[in-house]
Formats: C-alpha cells, sequence, structure tokens
C-alpha cells in the first residue's frame, strides 16, 4: 500500500465493505444449509456468488493500483 494515497484509501475501504457484505451472506447461507433450508440457501447463493466476485475484482483492482508509483497513483 502507499503512502497517503487516498486512492489506496478508497480501494481499501471498499474491499473491506465488500468483505463485510460476503461475509454476512456467507453466514446466511451456512445457516440455512444448516437448518436443512435449501429454498433459502438456493436464494442466497447466487447473491454469495456475486458478492464474491465482486471481492475478487476489487482484490484485483488494488493489485493493478499498488503496481503502479506513488506519484501516479496519486493523481490516478
Ligand atoms: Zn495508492
Amino acid at each position: 500500500m502507499h503512502q497517503n494515497c487516498l486512492e489506496c484509501t478508497r480501494l481499501w475501504s471498499e474491499y473491506a465493505l465488500v468483505t463485510r457484505h460476503f461475509l454476512k451472506l456467507e453466514g446466511r447461507v451456512q445457516t440455512a444449509r444448516d437448518s436443512q433450508d435449501r429454498q433459502t440457501a438456493a436464494e442466497l447463493d447466487p447473491l454469495l456468488e456475486r458478492a464474491a466476485a465482486e471481492r475478487a475484482e476489487i482484490r484485483r483492482r488494488i493489485q493493478e493500483h499498488e503496481l503502479l508509483p506513488q506519484a501516479e497513483a496519486a493523481n490516478a
């Protein structure tokens, strides 16, 4: 992570937000599975998949961004 970089801060807080959302959904899917609630699990699965994809995408953007030199990154 760059020092004092707004874009890093923005990306990481976005990542934290999506991660929290993902973990919450994962917990709900697990609860539904544990209680044999197949319908709820089936409804939540696509949402969980989408959250996982979103999370991976932001992680990718962070990695891409961190490859940039700090100066350029600050203006990005
Ligand atoms: Zn940065």
